[in-house]
């Protein structure tokens, strides 16, 4: 269950780390370090993604033929753990892991053509399309309707908590073309640019206080048939395909990267005793239960790595369980990382962060991300599959049903 890294992979790895000490510069990792979102606001990320193009690197799972780097399992998880615990920004997925995938098992050959390296370049960026007002873990019951009219659809409806779409200039999304049968069986997937007449985009700022969300509205959207993926009402197998690639991936470089955070703010920090905080028996106790569940986490991770390595598949539950239990880890380190910040954690530190920020945080430069971190945080046991699914998921394999 352990990865032994092969010559070739530690060599892989050296080259990793001597990438990421030339291209992510200090300017960079400032810029990186004052983002409290899933995905890094869009500049950055534009600017990251070119950075990883030009080294062939920005699409590691790609195949060749593509233009993607087609990393083994191995180096994929080496790759990923490198890039996460430098704290390198995080490239929005809806492009590089969603839709081009699908796109090479679903789409046309003129579509693959035009939209695979416009996706590889950065030159489009994706947003997804997926969830209504009234579906979300029941993504069935999606309302947003397509009327056929020549060549076209005509597209009226909305979309919710679409991710980037203010950034995006692509969006991938499913309609209703018909109301007969079951509902997975009306369903249809387009494509769409952004500025499209009848797109338009309302933010929504969560919690944290950041932009990473939106409503995005279509009315009277027309929308080409040649932009259409699969058949008209066959778009629900499209849908779930595209959904493997959403649920893939892996969790702990990521809280690796937040507890190395932890470990420093709590060796600066003091408790009521006077130690540092990381001195501290009942804070030290906290992070080193964490980091234990951290290790399982990890441990399960390289399994799956192990099989797929081996030819196997990763199967449905692992990544149901690594969903749950990444995203339960990454919670608690947030939550961590809020108890060391101490009374810095009060005040309001939103004008110090993201790419505008315009003041210096309140108290040492690591208090300016934990907190929106930490409520931004929140939201990852509902995205991506919430995790009371997950566990229906789990308990369905479990009791074998
Ligand atoms: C920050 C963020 C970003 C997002 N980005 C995107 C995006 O870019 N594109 C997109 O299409 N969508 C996006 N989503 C939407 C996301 O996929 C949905 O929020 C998610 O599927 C849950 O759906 P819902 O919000 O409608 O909640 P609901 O499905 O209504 O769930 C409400 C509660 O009921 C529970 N529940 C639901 N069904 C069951 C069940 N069968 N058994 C037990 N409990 C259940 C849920 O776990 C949850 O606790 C995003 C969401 C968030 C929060």
């Amino acid at each position: 269950m352990h990865i032994a890294l092969s010559p070739r992979d530690l060599e892989f790895q050296d080259e990793v780390r001597r990438f990421l000490d030339e291209e992510f510069t200090p300017e960079l990792r400032a810029a990186a370090g004052r983002q409290a979102g899933v995905f890094a606001e869009g500049d950055l990320n534009r600017r990251w993604h070119r950075i990883l193009f030009e080294k062939g690197w920005v699409a590691p799972a790609w195949p060749k033929a593509h233009g993607g780097a087609e990393f083994s399992p191995v180096q994929r998880y080496i790759f990923e753990s490198e890039c996460a615990e430098a704290g390198a920004p995080a490239l929005p997925a809806m492009g590089l892991q969603m839709c081009g995938p699908m796109l090479m098992g679903h789409g046309t050959e003129a579509q693959k053509a035009y939209h695979l390296p416009r996706i590889l370049s950065g030159e489009s960026y994706w947003c997804q399309g997926y969830s209504e007002p009234g579906a979300g873990s029941d993504l069935a019951a999606l309302q947003c309707r397509a009327v056929r009219d020549g060549d076209h659809y005509v597209v009226d409806g909305t979309k919710l908590w679409t991710t980037h779409a203010h950034f995006a200039n692509w969006i991938f999304l499913l309609v209703r073309t018909s109301t007969e049968g079951k509902p997975q069986a009306g369903i249809t997937f387009l494509l769409a640019p952004m500025d499209t007449p009848g797109i338009s985009v309302a933010p929504i700022i969560t919690i944290s206080g950041e932009h990473e969300v939106n409503q995005t509205f279509f009315d009277g959207v027309r929308i080409p048939v040649a932009n259409r993926v699969g058949e008209e009402n066959q778009g629900w197998t499209v849908a779930k395909y595209l959904l493997e690639f959403e649920r893939g991936g892996v969790f702990s470089p990521r809280v690796k990267g937040l507890m190395a955070k932890v470990r420093h703010m709590a060796a600066a920090e003091r408790a009521d005793t006077g130690l540092s905080l990381i001195q501290d028996p009942a804070f030290r106790r906290k992070v080193i239960e964490l980091e234990i569940e951290l290790a399982a986490v990890e441990a399960t991770e390289r399994m799956v790595i192990s099989k797929l390595s081996a030819g196997g598949a990763a199967g449905d539950s692992s990544a149901s369980l690594l969903k749950l239990k990444g995203t339960e880890t990454m919670q608690k380190a947030t939550e961590l990382a809020v108890e060391a910040l101490g009374a810095y954690a009060a005040p309001d530190q939103r004008p110090a962060l993201g790419l505008g920020a315009n003041a210096a945080p309140m108290g040492p430069d690591y208090a300016a991300a934990p907190v929106a971190r930490y409520f931004n945080t929140r939201a990852s046991t509902i995205y991506g599959g919430s995790s009371e699914v997950q566990r229906n998921i789990l308990a369905r394999a479990a009791l074998g049903l």
